[in-house]
This record gives structure tokens, sequence and C-alpha cells, in this order.
């Protein structure tokens, strides 16, 4: 799943280059490498496949922000895992685990306002962060 979707991003990379795609990281997102990823521990499901298609299909190109919005969420879906904590400031439940670039801490976001703070409960600074890879996971007996 992750893989055809990447595949997809790489080969049509032009597309994605120019904005709002630029916007939403895909650059670094086509750059993920799958197989060092957490895919099989992803909420992700594969009946979500035939939305995802529908969704981006049903937008055309009357709306490539929302379309890159919801590939940006689909694929951090796919390479993140989420624990049950509570959000802070909007009180759900459902973090997605993340690690900052420069820190290395871990860093919790919240999959409905997306508030996100690290381990050590300081704030995240904008585009801080990167995906966990799975064996760091495992690691720290999050998986
Ligand atoms: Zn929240």
């Amino acid at each position: 799943m992750l893989d055809v979707i990447l595949l997809w991003l790489r080969r049509n990379y032009e597309c994605f280059s120019v904005e709002p795609f630029s916007t939403y990281n895909f650059y670094e997102l086509s750059h993920i490498d799958e197989k060092l990823m957490p895919v099989e521990f992803s909420t992700f499901k594969l009946s979500e496949l035939a939305h995802l298609k529908k969704v981006i299909l049903r937008y055309k190109s009357k709306d490539v922000e929302a379309i890159a919005r919801f590939l940006r969420d689909t694929i951090e879906e796919l390479v993140t895992i989420e624990i049950d904590e509570q959000c802070p400031r909007c009180e759900s439940h459902g973090m997605r685990i993340f690690v900052g670039k420069q820190n290395g801490l871990l860093a919790f976001q919240c999959n409905v306002c997306g508030h996100a703070h690290y381990s050590d409960g300081s704030k995240v600074e904008v585009g801080g962060l990167d995906f966990v890879r799975e064996v760091r996971l495992r690691e720290l007996g999050l998986i």
C-alpha cells in the first residue's frame, strides 16, 4: 500500500514538486524509506484504499489543496503509530509518534488539532519532526 503510493509519487514527481504539494512536504514524503517504517503497525486499513481513490477522483483538479492534504495525512497515517494518549489542547484521544530532527526526542502529535509536544514537554517547532523508524519503536518497546 505505502509502496504503491510512494512509487506513484516518485514517478510523477514533477506534479508534486509544485504548490500546493511542496507546502505539504511532498519532497520529504517521497523520500521515505518504506522498508524501515512500521507500516504493519499502522492504523490504516486496506479498506481505506477504496475511500482514498474515491476522494482523489472526486476532488479532481478543482481542489488540489485538499488532495495534497489528504494524501499527506494518508502517508503519515501509514508510517506512524498511534498511542492512546490524550491531547493536552483539545483533549481528544489518539496521538501519533514522531521524532525530533534536531533533538532526537520522541514527539506526540494530536490526530485532531495537530498540537505536538516532545516527550520532555517542550514545544515542537514548525517542520521539526521526522517519522520514527520501526527499529527505534521496537527498541523503545512501543511495538
Ligand atoms: Zn488535539
